[in-house]
Order: structure tokens, then C-alpha cells, then sequence
């Protein structure tokens, strides 16, 4: 196992900057997961701790020890690739020796670890097939079953569950975490998809254009995103962001206004006439109740419905100005698209952030 560590690390491409000063402390044994949009430098980080890939500038050490001049067989780190890469002409058996027979490791303790780690992963019946035989589950546990056997210090997987259908990929999910429980193997793990990086991180690393944006535990992140980006990026379904003009004394929505807690005043200082961009998450919204103060709740137009059995998610305009909302509402709830609903917003849970550059104004993080 491995600490592992990267200082003001950049990569960049003709014309391209894929990273840019990547500073990160991973301990020994957590499993941090990469996450953001695509195109904003993920797999670069993990091709570069590989050595697929070299830093154009900064530094990189595998438990205090810099790797620059290391190449990537001479790094003790397995990369599971989101196309499993497995050599299609060896059987499940000789795919996962592969890495030890290049070390020249001897035949019976290739013949030991691989039963070993095909038993561990319940593939130990699909050791004489093909790849071509597997489904793409059984392929992701022997492409992580060829990282286990080598023993390395640190695994490196981009997106290896992309590939399953919707069920597999929450049961694969479900033995990642176990298996990284058991092996206690430093991980650094990409992906877009954000219940994955929710559920499976000790820490996100939330990346956007190739910068570094906020790292945290999950709940950090999701209670406490540092700007407009992560608030949306982080938690499924995403956090609507509304746009508004604080405006004597409440923030103006058109004709309606929502008056502001003292809390939230003092942490925004707004000054008259000042836009921000109030973020809620969609179960931050009710519909709003029979004894509703009209002027502090927000009038919205149904465009879509969308059922998911414990709950429906309603897409709406929101009328007198062009943002977007969506809320979750009861699965007995009636009505149509087109309907205009009263809703209200949870104060409590609201987020704020500069309009100009999204930077988060409240809550402030308690850590
Ligand atoms: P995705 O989720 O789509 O896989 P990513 O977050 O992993 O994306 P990277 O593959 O790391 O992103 O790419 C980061 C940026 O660097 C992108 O703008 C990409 O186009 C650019 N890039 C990556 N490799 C090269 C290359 N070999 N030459 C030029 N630009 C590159």
C-alpha cells in the first residue's frame, strides 16, 4: 500500500492544458474518487501516477519517494481501464498471471495467487474461458482480479463500471467497496457519474477544466460545495441554481420576493440591486401548503413529469423569469403539464453564490 502524493503537478498538450498545479495528499489505504465533467482532466491525473502519461511540470512521489524518472512497469500500480483491456486470445486463467509471469515470478506461485484472487472475486469457474465467453461484469472482476494478483501498492481505475447495465453496475459497485474494505488498497477511482463517486469515496476530488475545485468527505462537498460548479456537479438529482436581484431588503424573483434570514444577510452583505444565484437542491422544495404567504413562495409552470416509483420529479419554469427548477414530489401527487404550482423553498437548506464567478457566499463550511 502507498501514499501518494502530487505537488503543483500539470500536464500540457499543444493548445491544451489537461491539468494545471494538481496538488493532492492521498493516505495509505483511502479510496478517493475523481470526479467532473468530461474533458476535465481526470484520466490525465491517473495516466500521469501510472506514468502513461508525464507531468509537464511538478512532482510525484509514491510514499515519499519521487516516481518522475520511473517508468510506469517500474511503479508498483495497477490501472483498470473503463474497456477492461484484456487479451482476447488468454484464458481468464492466463490473463490474470500475465503481470506475474512478466516478473518472472515462478509458475506455482502464479498458479496460487490467481486461484487465490479468481476465488475471492467468484470467477474461480471462468478460469479456462475466453473473454469473449464473459459478460461485461465477469470482464470488469478479472480486469480488477489482474490489479489484485500483482499486488500492487495503489490501483488506478477510470470509469471501470461504465460499461455494465444499470443493475450490474450498482452490484459491482456494492463489491468494490467491499473488496477495498478487505484489501485496504490505496484506490484512486474516476468517474462522471455522481452516485458513484458519492457512495464509493472516503474523498471527492471535484475537477473542472482542469483545476482542482474542492476536496472533501462526500457530505462536505454535497452540504458544503465551494462554488456554483460543485453544487451542481455533486448529488443526483442537481441542485437547482436560481438566479435573483436582492431588491429592499429580499431577493426579487419578477413579481415575487422571498424574504431573507438575518443569517443569510450577514454572510452575503448584499447591496441593492446586487444578483446572485440562489442554489436549492430539488428536495429542498415543497409544494407549497393552503395557508401560503403568496409573496414569499414562487409561482411555476409543470413542463415535465417524470414518475420514479417512491417519488415524481417535476420539471418547471419559473414564472417571470427564465430559470428552471425541479422538485420531487409524492408518487400520489395529481396534476399535469402545464399546471402552475405554488411552491417554497426550505430556507435552510438554500445556498448563495456570486453571480459573476459562482464562488459560494453561505453557508460557510463548519470544518
Ligand atoms: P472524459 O471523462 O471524457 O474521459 P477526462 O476528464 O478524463 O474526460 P482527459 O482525458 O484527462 O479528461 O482530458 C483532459 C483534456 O486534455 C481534454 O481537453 C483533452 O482533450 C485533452 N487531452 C487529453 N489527451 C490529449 C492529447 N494526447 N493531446 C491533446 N489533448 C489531450
Amino acid at each position: 500500500m502507498a501514499r501518494v502524493k502530487l505537488e503543483n503537478v500539470s500536464r500540457r498538450f499543444e493548445g491544451t492544458i489537461a491539468i494545471e498545479d494538481i496538488n493532492l495528499d492521498i493516505p495509505d489505504g483511502e479510496f478517493w474518487v475523481l470526479v467532473g465533467p468530461s474533458g476535465c482532466g481526470k484520466s490525465t491525473i491517473l495516466r500521469t501516477i501510472a506514468g502513461l502519461d508525464v507531468a509537464t511540470e511538478g512532482k510525484l512521489y509514491l510514499d515519499d519517494v519521487s516516481v518522475a524518472e520511473i517508468p510506469a512497469r517500474g511503479r508498483n500500480v495497477a490501472m483498470v481501464f473503463q474497456n477492461y483491456a484484456l487479451y482476447p486470445h488468454m484464458t481468464v486463467a492466463e490473463n490474470l498471471g500475465f503481470g506475474l509471469q512478466m516478473r518472472r515470478v515462478d509458475k506455482k506461485t502464479i498458479e496460487r495467487r490467481v486461484r487465490e484472487v479468481a476465488q475471492s472475486l467468484s470467477i474461480d469457474d471462468l478460469l479456462q474461458r475466453k473473454p469473449k465467453q464473459l459478460s461485461g461484469g465477469q470482464q470488469q472482476r478479472v480486469a480488477l482480479g489482474r490489479a489484485i494478483v500483482r499486488q500492487a501498492e495503489v490501483f488506478l481505475l477510470d470509469e471501470p463500471l461504465s460499461n455494465l447495465d444499470a443493475q450490474l453496475r450498482d452490484e459491482t459497485r456494492t463489491e468494490l467497496k467491499q473488496l477495498h474494505q478487505k484489501l485496504g488498497i490505496t484506490t484512486i477511482y474516476v468517474t462522471h457519474d455522481r452516485t458513484e463517486a458519492m457512495t464509493l469515496a472516503d474523498r471527492l476530488v471535484v475537477l473542472d477544466r482542469g483545476r482542482i475545485q474542492q476536496i472533501g468527505t462526500p457530505q462536505e462537498v454535497y452540504n458544503y460545495p465551494c462554488n456554483r460548479m460543485v453544487a451542481t456537479f455533486v448529488g443526483s438529482p442537481h441542485t437547482n441554481i436560481l438566479r435573483t436581484t436582492y431588491l429592499g431588503g429580499q431577493f426579487s424573483f419578477g413579481d415575487r420576493f422571498i424574504p431573507i434570514p438575518q443569517e443569510i444577510r450577514e454572510a452575503i452583505a448584499p447591496v441593492e440591486g446586487q444578483a446572485f444565484d440562489l442554489g436549492i437542491r430539488p428536495e429542498a422544495i415543497s409544494i407549497a401548503g393552503d395557508n401560503i404567504n403568496n409573496l414569499a413562495g414562487l409561482l411555476v409552470k409543470i413542463e415535465t413529469i417524470e414518475p420514479l416509483g417512491k417519488e415524481t420529479f417535476l420539471r418547471c419554469s419559473l414564472s417571470d423569469s427564465n430559470s428552471h427548477l425541479s422538485l420531487l414530489v409524492s408518487p400520489q401527487w395529481q396534476g399535469k403539464v402545464g399546471d402552475r404550482l405554488e411552491i417554497e423553498l426550505n430556507m435552510s437548506k438554500i445556498m448563495i453564490f456570486k453571480a459573476i464567478n459562482g464562488e459560494n457566499l453561505y453557508p460557510t463550511p463548519v470544518f
